[in-house]
């Protein structure tokens, strides 16, 4: 089986899930141009708990986890099987204690992706949480620990947003992004290109922009998986490398294929 490659995606506005759009595009041609994976290994911004969990469902359930948007998006599943096996062996990688935990499901940070990537809902899908609790080195580590699974077709899938600042979303700024959130992204993106990890897991030391771009770490946090179970000196792809409403970036980032 061949290694597979890690992938983050920005996914922005839970809307994306029902539009077809320059994002969800981009999305479809990733999909297309990486080998299938065995199973989905999804870390959500929306699994937000405290502590390390993991699901080990058969048929884990599709959790509408968002509020005041139009039915249509209520009327998504994602029926997809869950893997067991898979995440229990993933849970023997991770050093620090998780918990499994089977009261969560698919949630709108994984399928919003998911239905554009791989709309044939076959594919086993189970999620690991984003400990809230833990310094950005922790999730780093555990992205690390996991990477053996790409050798078993496992695709590792961290799902947030680099700049996600919902306080300051200005509708008018359709396309368009603040100086402070192009800034973030694009240090970022400089740290990624040129393997600095360390200055992305040290993102607070960007002073001037990080306060704006991450105020809360729940989005950024899903990036230091995929950033971890990457190996020095990998490809890195850079997608969907643009700004919405402001304060949101949907930048992408793909490693290794
Ligand atoms: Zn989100």
């Amino acid at each position: 089986m061949s290694k597979m490659p890690v992938l983050f995606v920005g996914h922005g506005s839970p809307m994306n899930a029902v539009e077809e759009n320059r994002y969800t595009n981009t999305w479809k041609e990733i999909a297309a141009g990486m080998p299938r994976p065995a199973c989905i290994l999804c870390v959500s911004a929306h699994w937000y708990t405290r502590g390390t969990r993991i699901m080990a469902q058969d048929k884990p359930k599709t959790i509408h986890d968002m509020y005041g948007f139009p039915d249509a998006l209520y009327q998504i599943f994602y029926p997809a099987p869950g893997s067991p096996a898979t995440a229990l062996a993933a849970k023997s990688l991770i050093s620090r204690e998780t918990a499994l935990d089977d009261s969560w499901g698919i949630d709108h940070g994984a399928w919003s992706v998911l239905v554009h990537m791989y709309p044939g809902r076959d594919i086993p899908v189970f999620q690991l949480s984003v400990d809230a609790l833990a310094p950005p080195e922790t999730h780093y580590q555990i992205g690390r620990e996991l990477a053996p699974l790409r050798k078993e077709g496992v695709l590792i899938l961290g799902s947030g947003n680099v700049v996600h600042n919902l306080r300051m979303v200005d509708w008018h700024m359709e396309g368009q992004g603040f100086d402070w959130a192009h800034q973030f992204d694009d240090f970022i993106r400089q740290s990624i290109l040129t393997g600095q990890h360390d200055s992305v897991v040290n993102y607070q030391a960007k002073e001037d922009t990080a306060r704006l771009a991450v105020p809360t770490p729940d989005h950024f946090y899903p990036l230091l998986y995929p950033l971890g179970a990457a190996e020095e000196g990998e490809t890195v792809r850079v997608f969907n490398s643009h700004c919405e409403m402001g304060s949101l970036s949907m930048t992408g980032y793909l490693w290794g294929n």
